[in-house]
């Protein structure tokens, strides 16, 4: 890209307050950073692909939002505080209609976590955003998919299933007119990760994940690696009372919960003996915390409904799979 320098400079470099594990930024071959003693790093990367994250013509704030959001989150559900992002850009094109309203958001989110740019590549090519986060968690202490134990109860923040919803919205226009549907659409781009809540759960949690491919899906890799088996009581399941308008019912909500992806919440597991330091630990967090069902030693995952077991039949979401 001929301009590249430029680009760079122009959108990317002195943007921020530079913080003080810092010791270089973007302009020179690598940034160099300090990581405090007692730490570990944690480090995630997440690429957002035009046409397969997000629509070629969405909104280029939100697509900021959601590319540093979901990469943030992935340190929130390993209890790690964020500290430093590097960022690699392939565009076609230099559109700066397009990167002004993208940076901004960027910056605004970055600023609003602590999280600073450090680095990255820009590159000519068809669109999409890699972004490698790295964060802080003290030794000993990351929260990992493994560690659920039989009889541990499980949670979800927030609500789950409106990030479905505001899908369907953005893949069929038709149904923008129904109730919430552009509140719905926001909700899939501008997601809260829980870096507070996962900082909260060191120690507490025996297990968590961020609810990224749906929470049947995600609780299932908890599961797995725990060696475990839950049950699920979709009645306890947190839902909007504009995704119940917005799919006009109940259940159909319930299912949206279950499968919806890119929630950017957390599910987490808690062992009996620490549900009181859990409400302790969250009683200044402005974020609600549910109890969704409990690990058993089935090695499945069963949905009950006011008790009763049921089957419905759901799918999350899974890039390679064909259906
Ligand atoms: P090199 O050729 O050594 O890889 P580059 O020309 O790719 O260097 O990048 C020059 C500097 O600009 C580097 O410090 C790099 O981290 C930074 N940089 C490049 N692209 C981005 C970007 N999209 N965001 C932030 N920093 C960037
Ligand atoms: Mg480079």
């Amino acid at each position: 890209m001929s301009s590249e320098f430029n680009l760079i400079e122009r959108y990317f470099v002195g943007r921020q307050t530079q913080r003080t594990d810092v010791l270089l930024a973007a302009g020179d071959d690598c940034a160099l950073v300090e990581a405090p003693t007692g730490f570990s790093i944690a480090i995630s990367t997440d690429t957002l692909v035009s046409g397969t994250h997000f629509l070629p013509d969405a909104n280029p704030a939100w697509v900021a939002h959601k590319a540093l959001a979901s990469n943030i989150s992935d340190l929130a559900a390993m209890g790690a505080t964020p500290a430093w992002v590097s960022f690699a850009l392939t565009m076609p094109f230099v559109d700066e209609a397009w990167l002004a309203p993208f940076c901004d958001s960027f910056f605004e989110l970055a600023d609003q976590y602590g999280i600073q740019l450090i680095g990255g590549d820009t590159t000519k090519g068809p669109l999409s955003l890699t972004l490698t986060v790295q964060g802080f968690v003290p030794k000993g202490q990351a929260l990992k998919r493994e560690g659920a134990k039989v009889g541990d109860e499980i949670y979800v923040t927030g609500s789950i299933g409106d990030s479905k919803a505001g899908l369907d919205v953005i893949l069929d226009q038709a149904q923008a007119g129904r109730p919430w549907a552009q509140i719905l659409e926001q909700r899939h781009y501008l997601s809260s990760p829980r870096v507070c809540v996962g900082e909260a759960l060191r120690g507490i949690a025996s297990a968590a994940i961020d609810i990224s491919d749906g929470v049947i899906s995600d609780l299932g890799h908890i599961l797995k690696r725990s060696q475990v088996g839950a049950k699920v009581e979709v009645e306890q399941l947190p839902i909007s009372s504009q995704l119940v308008e917005f799919v006009a019912g109940r259940d159909r909500a319930l299912q949206y919960a279950l499968t919806s992806g890119e929630e950017y919440e957390l599910c987490f597991t808690v062992p009996e003996g620490k549900r009181e330091a859990l409400s302790h630990a969250l009683k200044d967090i402005d974020c609600s915390v549910t109890c969704i069902g409990q690990i058993n030693s089935t090695g499945n995952l069963t949905l009950t409904r006011n008790g009763q077991t049921i089957t419905w039949q759901l799918n999350g979401y899974d890039h390679f799979k064909s259906n």
